[in-house]
């Protein structure tokens, strides 16, 4: 375990505990691990951390299975079967995100429906403001996914007309992106993957940059990495959302040791900027999946009560994440940023 002295943003050295917590997500009893906010600027980190060979024990290889098959693997094969919806959506990429015609196809009827006056602005919104996987398109389409996993997201933007890459640490995972969805993956560090500079139209963080001991460090090779006109793209917790306080230590996204830093809108623009980027937007996540997964680990840890239905309560609590989405207040977001 290594304890850290100064603070990642501000190099401040004075910080108080907030909570502590043990691995919930593999049920591991010890040790208990504590989350830490920077006096000065209020970043939080988890605080002592483990490190190396310490810090990869916590992800074994089926981590990627169950973080990300569950959702991500959904979301892949629902493209592959509703073949009208994965069309009508190409359709609006096209026309109101920048899209290339190759991803769209040829659908005269629906794009003469979709420029209707009526019912695109509604269409358009419903189905793709506030999808938070959903990025304009940027240049050639040179997308880079930095932690890519196993890949599905990746092969989801292939899908839509992106030329991907990816950079993924796990072997068993780069493995699975490489060999059974045919990406081309660098496994390892993205400092070592030595990407030339200005080579990329979008670098992804796709829930990664707070599983990095130093962000600052990769942020910064994201931004030699990206093209003048690119944007960077990161998507992360948001620890100042409600439901991190109403759900407090049960919240599923510490994540402990995993996340060693706990972002609010606040602390991760300030890391942006001071790697050399400019905040356009933040889109909150409107998807229950997060709040409904915090109830479940408060359910089965802190009352012992049996596993409850989960689609049930995704259903249930859609409109209450809708709502905190709109107010800015839900447990997910999008960041949009270009170079400044
Ligand atoms: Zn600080």
């Amino acid at each position: 375990m290594e304890t850290v002295q100064a603070c990642e943003l501000c190099g401040g050295r004075a910080f108080t505990p907030v909570l502590s917590q043990r691995d919930l997500l593999f049920d591991r009893p010890a040790p208990v691990f504590q989350v830490v906010r920077c006096d000065r600027c209020t970043l939080l980190f988890t605080n002592p951390r483990p490190v190396g060979a310490e810090l990869a024990a916590y992800y074994p290889e089926d981590y990627y299975y169950r973080s990300q098959v569950d959702c991500l693997f959904h979301q892949y094969q629902d493209g592959k079967a509703r073949s009208w919806k994965r069309r009508l959506k190409a359709v609006l990429l096209e026309h109101y995100y920048g899209y290339p015609p190759a991803a769209a196809g040829n659908h005269g009827w629906l794009q003469r429906l979709l420029r209707g006056p009526l019912l695109s602005p509604l269409y358009v919104y419903v189905r793709t403001w506030r999808d938070p996987f959903l990025i304009p398109f940027v240049g050639e389409g040179k997308l880079l996914d930095v932690g890519c996993g196993l890949g599905f997201t990746l092969a989801r933007y292939r899908e839509w007309g992106w030329t991907p890459s990816g950079v993924e640490f796990s072997a068993a995972a780069g493995r699975y992106a490489r060999e059974v969805l045919g990406l081309p993956v660098f496994q390892g560090e993205l400092l070592d993957a030595k990407f030339p500079s200005e080579s990329f139209d979008v670098v992804l963080f796709q829930h990664s940059l707070e599983h990095f001991p130093f962000p600052s460090l990769e942020l910064r090779e994201a931004h030699r990495i990206l093209k003048g006109s690119g944007r960077l793209v990161v998507m992360v917790p948001n620890a100042g959302g409600v439901d991190a306080r109403l759900f407090g230590r049960w919240w599923v996204n510490w994540d402990v040791p995993r996340h060693l830093f706990h972002f609010t809108p606040r602390t991760a623009s300030a890391l942006l900027a001071k790697a050399g980027f400019r905040v356009q937007r933040i889109v909150l996540d409107r998807t229950p999946t997060n709040f409904v997964a915090s109830i479940l680990y408060l359910g089965k840890y802190k009352f012992g009560a049996p596993r409850t239905s989960e689609r049930a309560l995704r259903l249930a609590f859609r409109p209450v994440s809708g709502v905190l989405a709109l107010l800015r207040l839900a447990g997910h977001m999008t960041i949009f940023c270009d170079k400044a």
